[in-house]
């Protein structure tokens, strides 16, 4: 035989668009499922189908697909639950996205959301008891104040009342928690973000445990065209690997930084699941049991202070407005993230001029630190 026995190493690339199939029978036999195989990229590729099977044993789940950006994971999941006439009960502290998606695409489509504070699971109870709500839509920690949602609370809510809940866990991931496991019914990431971890790919997956949901959010993709690249699924399973080492040491760095804030004179607050002062510490240490994320924020003085910061911090912490990038990088809500929002609104959620976001990342924490100084030091 001259069948060659090594096998690379390294995940193949496959940009191939479609797939040469020899006769019907095979055509047959691949889309029955009886042999694997692939047909049309925009139905499924192998490195979608490679990144796919690995998120969907990270997060626990029973089925998965990976699409073409984390909105297009949230859509493919919304679309997929609801119909005209639906009714979603959602976070008020989405991501802003998130937020439009909901308030003017399905709004068009005939579906109404309403908006809650998801950190007060009596209001939560009583909006969910007022109406019939089909989806209940949270996530796992909010952008970018850090609040943490009881998952297990509010699954147990929203399904005393027939509804499902839809978890965005793109800021936890699933290495500090698995949605699924605490009665999510449908759950996403954004892969562009800490997953991905490199700055270099746009991608999304959505998957759960249930059956009922299975062809009804993953058959849409294809069909809406929500479908990931394949050099993109390529870039993110190269990353994997270091997926764990990358997040457990950004963990650690994370609360060594908010700590380290804490003591400058130039910041009035940090704000950090981690520190006993952020008001759901003690629920972020019950549901995250391995730390408390990548993702804090510290307040200066004004917006004047936060660009003496940014000049001054330069390339040791870029001011790049994403998160999870593989080093620590940081944004600006009020004129990023939340740049279209009413002042009033911002003021009174507690995001203010003077809130820096960070995303800490796994480069050597010393050196972190001393970029933060350079910064500070400016203000
Ligand atoms: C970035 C992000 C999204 C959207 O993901 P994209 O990959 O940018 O489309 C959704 N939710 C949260 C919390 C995010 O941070």
């Amino acid at each position: 035989m001259d069948t060659d026995p090594s096998i690379p190493l390294a995940p193949s690339l496959h940009p191939a668009a479609v797939y040469r199939i020899p006769d019907l029978d095979t055509l047959d036999a691949i889309y029955s499922g009886a042999v694997p195989g692939f047909i049309y990229a925009r139905d499924g590729h192998p490195n979608a189908a490679e990144l796919n099977a690995a998120v969907v044993a990270m997060e626990g789940a029973a089925w998965g697909t990976v699409t073409g950006s984390g909105m297009a994971a949230l859509s493919a999941g919304l679309l997929g639950l609801l119909s005209a006439g639906d009714r979603v009960l959602a976070s008020d502290k989405l991501y802003g996205r998130t937020t439009k998606l909901l308030k003017h695409e399905f709004a068009r489509l005939g579906v109404t959301t309403t908006f809650v504070d998801v950190n007060d699971l009596d209001a939560v109870q009583q909006e969910l008891s007022s109406g019939s709500y089909r989806v209940l839509m949270a996530e796992t920690i909010s952008n970018p104040l850090c609040r943490v949602a009881d998952l297990p609370d509010l699954a147990a809510v929203a399904h005393a009342y027939g509804c499902r809940l839809f978890v965005d866990n793109t800021f936890a991931t699933p290495l500090l928690c698995r949605p699924l496991d605490l009665g999510a019914d449908l759950v996403m990431e954004s892969l562009t973000k800490v997953i991905g971890g490199h700055s270099d790919l746009t991608l999304g997956w959505v998957g759960g445990n249930d059956p009922e949901l299975t062809e009804r959010v993953t058959g849409g993709v294809p069909t809406w065209g929500l479908a990931a690249d394949p050099f993109d699924c390529w870039l993110a399973l190269r990353g994997l690997p270091t997926l764990e080492l990358r997040a457990t040491t950004a963990h650690r760095n994370a609360l060594a930084v908010a700590d380290w804030l804490a003591d400058r004179s130039e910041v009035s607050r940090v704000i950090y699941p981690g520190r006993p002062d952020h008001p759901d510490h003690a629920l972020a240490a019950r549901q995250f049991p391995t730390g408390f994320g990548t993702m804090l924020c510290f307040e200066l003085a004004d917006r004047d202070a936060v660009n003496r910061f940014l000049r001054a911090a330069g390339d040791a912490i870029p001011f790049a407005p994403s998160l999870g990038h593989a080093t620590t990088t940081c944004s600006h809500p009020d004129t990023t993230s939340h740049r279209f929002e009413p002042a009033e609104a911002k003021r009174v959620a507690g995001i203010t001029p003077g809130l820096v976001r960070l995303s800490v990342g796994c480069e050597n924490r010393a050196k972190t630190l001393k970029g933060l100084a350079a910064g500070l030091d400016g203000v």
